[in-house]
């Protein structure tokens, strides 16, 4: 290939974020629901490219009147189970594989945050009950491994994490997004991949579904965890990329890919990864001064203004998919 060609091709980071563009827009394939989607999310032995969690509309807005940031595990623990009545947290919380005295400062901080009221009763144990409960706002939760190259050796390197996925059934579906070729018949379909495993193929701003997956059964041993990561969703999105890269790089911008915004790197002319845009950049330029003080253009637009209009993108879609599917 050559570089010209190699430029304009995007790279494994910037389709996943055409991905989670289009999911935020148009989930589900087969018809809108409202939903909000993440990025690189999961669990200890299995991260995700792209999550996406469905939600009960109502129910997300009264999460959403809880708090505008995600519940962390220890957090969730004490607002999820706080009573209606004033109780000693021993009574009210399902015993942890862990000693209960450090349930104990999670009590502090969920009072401090005014999710829950706490008091010294008798025998001074520490009392608690919520101020609000805790609504049961996931429906569904699918997670979306991205390969904008899905041929025969990246399929045979995704397979066993696929097998993994369809058995540990932690999220009720699983997809890989790939970039359709225009070919007859999609080289993907003619992977070996798990039949339950959807495929998705982008093409540019729309996707279309090549092969449906099935709909896994999730243990409900799993609520909680699965709830923990659509905490970290919520509390995450998929725009934080921009936490671990140099928005204030005077070369760093906002490159409109479709509907999305992608980092584009203007000294190297290409859609840089996150990795190389990094403290460790021997490029990086400090952005002039006055970029922070004055407004932020969207093209090459100083660090402060990239992350709030990255912030005010993931507010606006966080108010979409609490109006429900009809405005999705
Ligand atoms: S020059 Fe380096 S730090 Fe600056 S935007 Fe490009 S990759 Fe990022």
């Amino acid at each position: 290939m050559s570089d010209a060609a190699d430029r304009d091709r995007d790279p494994e980071f910037a389709f996943e974020l055409r991905v989670c563009r289009w999911a935020e827009r148009a989930w589900h394939p087969d018809g809108p629901r409202p939903a909000f989607v993440a990025r690189q999310l999961g669990t200890r032995q299995r991260r995700w490219d792209t999550v996406v969690v469905e939600v009960d509309p109502e129910a997300f807005a009264a999460r959403r009147a809880l708090s505008t940031d995600g519940f962390d595990s220890d957090l969730l623990r004490v607002v999820r189970h706080a009573p209606a009545e004033w109780a000693w947290y021993r009574d009210a919380i399902p015993e942890p594989d862990f000693p209960w005295r450090h349930v104990v400062p999670a009590v502090h901080r969920a009072a401090g945050l005014g999710l829950v009221e706490k008091r010294r009763g008798s025998r001074n144990r520490v009392e608690y009950r919520r101020t609000a409960p805790y609504p049961d706002w996931v429906e569904r939760v699918v997670a979306i491994e991205n390969k904008p190259n899905l041929d025969a050796s990246a399929a045979r390197a995704l397979a066993d994490q696929l097998d993994h996925d369809v058995s540990r059934a932690l999220a009720d579906e699983v997809w890989v997004a790939t970039e359709v070729t225009g070919r007859r018949v999609e080289p993907a379909l003619l992977e070996d991949l798990p039949v339950e495993v959807g495929i998705l193929g982008v093409d540019g701003d729309s996707a279309e579904v090549l092969w449906h997956p099935s709909s896994l059964s999730p243990d409900p041993d799993d609520a909680r965890r699965r709830l923990v990561l659509a905490e970290r969703a919520y509390d995450r999105g998929w725009r934080n990329y921009v936490d671990t890269m140099r928005p204030d790089c005077r070369q760093f911008e906002l490159d409109r890919r479709g509907r999305a915004l992608v980092p584009r790197c203007a000294a190297k002319d290409c859609y840089q990864s996150q990795r190389e845009c990094a403290h460790s950049c021997p490029s990086f330029e400090p952005e002039p001064p006055a970029w922070r003080m004055n407004g932020w253009p969207i093209e090459g637009g100083p660090g402060k203004g990239v992350r709030r209009i990255l912030e005010a993108r993931r507010e606006r879609e966080r108010d979409r998919a609490e109006r429900g599917s009809e405005n999705a």
